[in-house]
């Protein structure tokens, strides 16, 4: 069921154990090819096909695109929610589904600069409801290593920032709205030289994107979406099922 399309006596109804599946994004610069909202649009895209194959096993609620991304703020139109609110509001959202008796819930994340506060508001979230299923990951993770190796022909064998793997996700959801005439490889160059530092993107790109956007193709996305759609379907299936933590034997 997707909640924004239900009416509140429908929502009543659901069964608790349904999965409140909650998408997070960000309206941030996509480097010259891509649009601000590119992650969400892909997150949303990726939520959406689960929900199609699990009608009633999940509950879609709408994206979260006001993203933490305070490192893309020198560019035009990049919007902050701010790490701290961001995380609130991923947490407040969480609380409301809690409210209302689901106990499944599962962030899945389209944004790199959200990881660690959808941590933050998971755990708080699981400190106040300790017998809830609470889970959070990027969609990009449940495409496995061999899919990403023998897709991807750059070196960068995993998804960065308007790069090979989210332009070609694009090419193949939305190819209208990119502009490959204007892709660029950049942000090659720079590899920090200390662990953790705190960089911008502007600091290290031209034009805002990072890795090999050229070799982007419709092809490639559609293969990667299909390998996130599929290993997302069967881990909300998972946890639908109460079956999400195993004993260690198992
Ligand atoms: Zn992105």
């Amino acid at each position: 069921m997707v909640l924004g399309h239900a009416t509140w006596q429908e929502v009543r109804d659901l069964d608790r154990d349904t999965v409140a599946l909650l998408p997070t994004g960000s309206c941030e610069q996509h480097g010259p090819h891509l649009p601000l909202l590119t992650d969400t649009l892909l997150v949303s895209a990726v939520a959406r096909e689960v929900e199609k194959a699990l009608p009633n096993d999940v509950l879609l609620l709408p994206a979260i695109w006001l993203g933490a991304s305070s490192h893309h703020m020198a560019f035009d139109g990049s919007m902050d929610g701010t790490e701290v609110a961001y995380a609130e509001s991923v947490r407040a959202t969480l609380a409301c589904l809690a409210t209302h008796g689901f106990h499944h819930t599962f962030v899945l994340n389209g944004h790199g600069g959200n990881t660690s506060y959808n941590d933050t508001a998971c755990r708080r979230h699981k400190a106040a409801h300790p017998g809830h299923v609470v889970g959070h990951s990027g969609y990009f993770a449940w495409i496995e290593a061999d899919l990403l190796d023998k897709t991807l022909e750059g070196p960068v064998k995993t998804i960065r920032h308007a790069c090979e793997a989210e332009t070609s996700l694009m090419l193949h959801l939305h190819p209208d709205l990119v502009r490959m005439d204007r892709a660029r490889d950049d942000g090659l160059a720079t590899v920090p030289p200390v662990p953790g530092l705190v960089w911008h993107f502007d600091e290290c790109t031209e034009e805002g994107s990072h890795g090999y956007a050229t070799l982007a193709t419709a092809e490639k996305g559609r293969a990667l979406f299909e390998a996130s759609v599929a290993g997302v379907t069967a881990a909300m299936e998972a946890i639908r099922q109460g079956v999400a933590l195993f004993p260690a034997e198992h």
